[in-house]
């Protein structure tokens, strides 16, 4: 990934949730949420139901935006908004596509319910959207893959046939794993579908004999954040890349916070072990060797950025096309994004107070 002692390629998170962006500020839950069920059913499955297209677009704008003042040119997404399913992908492509990022995203499809313990599930008229959603962004050459929330709140049917779309379009599937304790089960009707072009995020609760193929992305700070447990991802013998998981895609910081989770766990490990995971994500977005980013840090090495934060970019170029110098973007207008997402974020927050 290094390419001189202050320059890298693109950097590239694996596993974001651009619609997130807007979400810093939003109205809290009315109670303090107490695991990771409260958290999804008062916090996130209240977001995503009040987006509408128009939030949708600049929610990815800021996240794109914010990716390049990190030095990130290319974006794995995870989408949901199921009040505006159709033609969200295309609206988060070209977003970020006018910022200049690469995106790769998928709808997760779903069939939650207020009891997304029932075993009872069926496919509901949401995944039937959903999956005709990541069918249609493939199908008209957008990039991305076949998006699953998650095994346990998806329907047999609806996991078979997202995973049988992929295999149709030649893409993976892109999938939230045993990332919670709710999930400690549900994940193992995955294993007669996955491949190696599979992305497995979190897998928090995976054994190490889990059997899944694919990638496993680790998101260290957001599992911090969300209770769930540790990955532990130097057990696992799938390749392992790093994500945000929604919160920003800053990929330095999560980087140094992944080292800082690690050596918690063991001592004797070593930056180079997270730095890694770069080199996967790399592997993930390989279009990423085309765009290079000049950092403000003398030497990008993992043992000095485990300890340096505030390392920016000065220059970042994608595709060749010169997107900041020194420090500063060419064309793109933060100010003017950065008040248009504040107005698409006070319209999101009231729609989300009228779902409560
Ligand atoms: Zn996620």
């Amino acid at each position: 990934m290094d390419l001189n002692e202050n320059q890298t390629y693109g950097l590239v998170c694996a596993h974001h949730h651009l619609y997130s962006s807007l979400a810093r500020g939003m109205p809290p839950p009315e109670t303090i949420p107490k695991n990771f069920e409260d958290i999804l059913k008062s916090i996130w499955w209240k977001l995503d139901k009040a987006l509408d297209l128009e939030t949708i677009e600049w929610s990815a704008k800021l996240g794109a935006l914010e990716a390049l003042e990190s030095g990130t040119t290319c974006i794995i997404d995870h989408h949901e908004s199921p009040n505006a399913i159709e033609g969200s992908l295309s609206v988060i492509q070209d977003a970020c596509h006018e910022l200049g990022v690469r995106v790769n995203t998928c709808y997760g499809v779903t069939d939650r319910k207020p009891d997304i313990f029932s075993t009872e599930m069926s496919m509901s008229n949401e995944a039937v959207l959903g999956l005709e959603e990541n069918r249609r962004f493939l199908l008209e050459g957008g990039v991305g893959m076949v998006g699953i929330h998650a095994a346990f709140t998806c329907s047999d049917e609806t996991i078979d046939s997202a995973a049988g779309l992929a295999s149709d379009l030649g893409v993976g599937v892109h999938v939230h794993v045993a990332e919670g304790d709710l999930d400690a089960s549900s994940w193992k009707r995955l294993q007669q579908y996955t491949n190696d072009d599979w992305i497995i995020v979190h897998g928090v609760h995976l054994p190490d004999d889990h059997e899944l193929q694919g990638v496993i992305v680790h998101n260290p700070r957001s599992n911090m954040n969300n209770g769930v447990g540790y990955a532990a991802p130097t057990r696992f013998e799938n390749r392992v890349g790093l994500g945000t998981d929604g919160i920003g895609a800053d990929m330095l910081e999560e980087f140094r916070i992944g080292y800082a989770r690690l050596r918690e766990f063991d001592v004797q490990e070593s930056p180079v072990t997270i730095w890694n995971m770069l080199n996967v994500n790399a592997e993930l977005f390989p279009e990423c060797r085309d765009d290079t980013v000049t950092w403000s840090y003398s030497k990008i090495d993992p043992w000095h950025l485990a300890f340096s934060s505030g390392v920016r970019p000065l220059d970042i170029e994608i595709d060749g096309k010169p997107i900041m110098k020194n420090g500063e973007f060419t064309d793109i207008d933060s100010t003017e994004i950065r008040a248009k997402a504040k107005e698409a974020a006070e319209k999101l927050f009231k729609r989300i107070r009228e779902l409560t």
